[in-house]
């Protein structure tokens, strides 16, 4: 078997070779070229010590000098180069309390998390698959390298790594390690944050986010994400639905591009869901006002697990307002995307269908008919270029001082009038008939 080495990274190996050291592409890229897809990142594994390799390189970075690992820079491009180790005991399930530099390539297979993951490639030596990498690719399965209790209780954060890889692979989980994950998911609660949410948007962004039912199962979700529990256990006993929650939920990212802003929206978007259940007398489960309420829960999870302030704002925008269902005429719309927020309106739509494609059969063509139709009418708006933010008004808050308002409350407000009243009738949004608009306000006062 042979490996199509980029240019780059052939050039970083020869370099340390010629030196007298060995030198590997090593883990996640060489998985990835066995199994035929595109590698995100190089990185080479190096008998070399971080002092030695910098020597050969003239532009390094000291990423993480003290775990062996220095940035080698190419270009414009940049890889990581570490040298071979050993992780010495794990603190707290977290990190290596220190590491030893090792001279021998097997001992830094070792300490890697799963098979498929602890292969190294260059072109003199081929292939060093020590612990049956190529064979767990052919079988499609994850499994830990050495024993799973083991590796699971040095780090945790490798039980979410499984499923996400898993996910990302379409690849089963082997017995035992995943049984080491239901043993020992409670360990999750040691991990960061951060940590939790790169490897969970990685499964959700898959091609198989349906994975979440493996991060349900194994209890995953109940350390870091209890509000998943709770819907997976809410049933929904109403003519529309045929799933749980959360079922319903994970149904709904299968019908949505692998976007983490969408992912999220359609994981969150029925969160609210469990707490605003009611039954009729019919045994009928109604769930009135979960969107708002999912908004609220959703904001509070993603800052629990340290999203980034936009993507909160986008997937709490869309889930607040995944069932708005404004009148189809154009005033009525141009307001829907007023409170939707402009920047995220379109993606609605794809939330839109891909929630009623996770319902059941009940009037479902009627229902994708009118979100096209929904569709139609706001790519007719975008295409007059009317004006459907503060932004696009002809006056602004300093045409107000000039009419004498002073307090900035005060001009937010009258400035929100303003595009109330022109999102309603769109011609008005001239200087002067919007400067009358205030001079008569001001009058009537
Ligand atoms: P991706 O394509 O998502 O980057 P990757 O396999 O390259 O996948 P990285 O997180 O970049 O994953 O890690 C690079 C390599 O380092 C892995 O392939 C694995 O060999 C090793 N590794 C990373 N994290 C761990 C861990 N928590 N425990 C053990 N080995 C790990
Ligand atoms: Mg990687």
């Amino acid at each position: 078997m042979t490996i199509q080495l980029p240019g780059k990274v052939k050039f970083i190996i020869d370099t340390l070779s010629h030196a007298g050291y060995e030198a590997y592409a090593v883990g996640g890229c060489v998985r990835d070229s066995m199994l035929g897809r595109i590698p995100g990142d190089w990185d080479i594994t190096t008998s070399a010590s971080p002092e030695q390799v910098k020597q050969l390189f003239p532009r390094t970075v000291d990423t993480g000098i003290q775990h062996g690992t220095v940035t080698v820079l190419e270009g414009k491009e940049s890889f990581e180069v570490t040298t071979y180790r050993i992780d010495g005991e794990y603190e707290d399930q977290r990190h290596p309390k220190e590491v030893t530099f090792t001279s021998n390539l097997l001992e830094d297979l070792k300490r890697r998390d799963f098979t498929i993951n602890a292969m190294a490639y260059n072109e003199t030596e081929g292939l060093i698959d020590a612990f049956g990498g190529m064979e767990d690719m052919q079988k499609k399965v994850i499994r830990c390298v050495g024993n799973p209790v083991d590796r699971f209780t040095e780090d945790a954060l490798r039980m979410m790594r499984a499923v996400r890889f898993s996910a990302q692979l379409g690849f089963a989980i082997d017995r035992d390690t995943r049984a080491a994950i239901s043993q020992l998911a409670p360990n999750l609660k040691n991990i960061s944050a951060e940590r939790i949410q790169t490897e969970l948007v990685k499964l959700l962004i898959s091609d198989h986010p349906e994975e979440m039912h493996t991060i349900y199962e194994s209890g995953l979700s109940r350390v870091f994400f209890p509000e998943f529990d709770a819907m997976m256990r809410t049933p929904q006993n109403n003519r529309y639905h045929c799933y749980n929650v959360g079922e319903h939920s994970i149904v709904a990212m299968q019908n949505i591009p692998g976007e983490v802003v969408l992912r999220l929206t359609m994981l969150l978007h029925d969160v609210g869901k469990p707490v605003c259940k009611s039954v009729d007398q019919d045994g009928i489960y109604h769930f009135y006002g979960h969107p708002a309420q999912g908004a609220k829960m959703a904001k509070d999870i993603l800052r629990r697990l340290k999203f980034d302030n936009d993507t909160i704002s986008r997937v709490t925008a869309l889930i607040a307002w995944h069932d708005d269902r404004p009148l189809l005429e154009e005033a009525s719309v141009r307001r829907a995307i007023h409170r939707v927020g402009l920047e995220q309106y379109p993606a609605l739509f794809a939330v839109k269908r891909a929630d009623t494609l996770a319902k059941n059969q009940f009037r479902r063509k009627e229902k994708l008919g009118l979100i096209d139709k929904y569709e139609a009418f706001y790519h007719n708006i975008m295409e007059k270029k009317q004006c459907l933010t503060l932004k696009d008004l002809a006056i602004n808050g300093k045409d107000l001082m000039g009419l004498g308002m002073k307090q900035g409350k005060e001009i937010g407000a009258a400035l929100n009038r303003l595009l109330m009243h022109v999102l309603a009738t769109p011609e008005d949004n001239t200087r002067e008939i919007l400067i009358d608009l205030i001079k008569t306000e001001q009058k009537v006062e």
